[in-house]
């Protein structure tokens, strides 16, 4: 047995919190520490918004759970509310990101399937992540998160990300190219923004080659980026978009929208969940979407991020360390020169908590509900740690 009964799939900071307001998160110690990062993009609203809070005791006193044998009427609400922010026509509810992919996957070769392509493929992008069940892992390009699990699931084919050339040389030479599957912005890779011009372009290809484009706006969701979802800065729709981390404020939720000729491809038996879209998720998940609208927190995303941009561009530039920072919204990502893994934990210790991805980009997935003043003590705390960081690497030996 292991000291802590557990599998050993994570290597948690020596920390555990027992409660949450707002940005702040207190140990049980009693120590007070600064939230940058908000369960990974999950907790939008901050910690026990009261408005979540209030849905959940109120829910979980009248009724938890039916399962999908019998009509749901939050979840068809929150179907509704959930297509019309969006753009889409129809709406599947999972308990996760990775289960919300499935469904998509699913969705790509049910409608390679019924034209007839042998073998449909799903183009996946370089750097991407889509979670960690088999098929997700296979799209997933990073082969750490692979390595031990072949064989892997067959029907993806890679491409370099933010190249729309790759994509059309591999969409135009493979018949049993069914899909283009894409983060707007990757997040686990290391916040990656695209070219303004991607996006369409992918549309347009879509749309030429007859292939569904499939956008993973699990962590870009839900506000985080400016616009609810992210592809709307591009003015263009996909034909089936997953969401799930910022959707339940911690509440396990995701969900699978699609448009189109991706619509209706499913029928009753094609798929399931016992426990997706249940009266207790869609009720938790409908109250995080109206303090969205009532706050307008979209709008304040933008807002706070380009404020949060500024302070960093001003008092990071010209550090040899930093390499570039980049984010649109509250996601925003700090590429520094060297390694700085290191960074959590002197964060840690510092009552600071942010997350480093790819190895030496600083991500920062604040809540959207921040006042300007937080906002600007966040920006602080994050240049003070890293110029600590810094000065400690300068007097390093190499
Ligand atoms: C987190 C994430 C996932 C996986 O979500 P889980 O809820 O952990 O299964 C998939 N795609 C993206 C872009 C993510 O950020």
């Amino acid at each position: 047995m292991t000291a802590s009964g557990l599998m050993s799939t994570y290597a948690p900071l020596p920390v555990a919190f027992e409660r949450g307001e707002g940005i702040w998160l207190y140990d049980t110690q009693g120590n007070r520490y600064l939230d940058a990062f908000m369960g990974i993009a999950v907790c939008g609203l901050g910690h026990c918004h009261p408005a979540v809070t209030q849905a959940i005791q109120k829910q979980a006193a009248q009724l938890v759970h039916t399962s999908n044998l019998f009509r749901i009427p939050a979840q068809e609400t929150l179907g509704q509310r959930l297509t019309q922010l969006s753009g889409m026509e129809s709406c599947f509810f999972g308990n996760s990101g990775a289960e919300a992919n499935e469904c998509a996957i699913k969705l790509a070769r049910m409608f390679g399937n019924q034209k007839g392509v042998d073998l449909p493929t799903i183009i996946v992008m370089e750097h991407s992540f889509h979670g960690r069940t088999l098929a997700t892992l296979t799209a997933t390009g990073n082969r750490k998160v692979q390595a031990g699990f072949e064989p892997l699931v067959r029907g993806f084919s890679r491409a370099p990300y933010n190249d729309l050339e790759a994509v059309r040389t591999i969409a135009r030479n493979n018949p049993s190219v069914v899909a283009v599957w894409i983060e707007p912005i990757q997040g686990e890779g290391g916040i990656h923004i695209p070219g303004d011009d991607y996006l369409p372009g992918l549309r347009a290809l879509c749309d030429e080659l007859d292939l569904l484009l499939i956008l993973d706006e699990i962590q870009t969701g839900n506000g985080r980026t400016g616009k609810y979802f992210a592809y709307q800065h591009y003015g263009i729709l996909p034909d089936v978009v997953t969401t799930a981390k910022g959707l339940g404020n911690g509440l396990p939720i995701g969900a699978c929208l699609a448009a189109g000729k991706a619509a209706a491809l499913f029928k009753p038996g094609n798929h399931g969940s016992t426990f997706g879209g249940n009266p207790l998720a869609c009720t938790t998940a409908l109250a995080v979407l109206d303090t969205i609208e009532k706050s307008r927190l979209a709008e304040r995303a933008d807002h706070l991020g380009k404020l949060l941009m500024t302070i960093f561009s001003t008092e990071l530039k010209g550090s040899e360390y930093i390499a570039e920072v980049r984010g649109k919204g509250l996601m925003i990502g700090i590429e520094t020169t060297e390694p700085c893994g290191e960074l959590t934990r002197l964060a840690l210790e510092a009552g600071l908590l942010i997350n480093v991805t790819s190895g030496n980009v600083i991500r920062l997935l604040p809540a959207l509900t921040m006042t300007d003043d937080e906002a600007k003590l966040l920006a602080d705390s994050v240049v003070k740690i890293i110029k600590a960081w810094a000065a400690d690497e300068r007097s390093r030996p190499r």
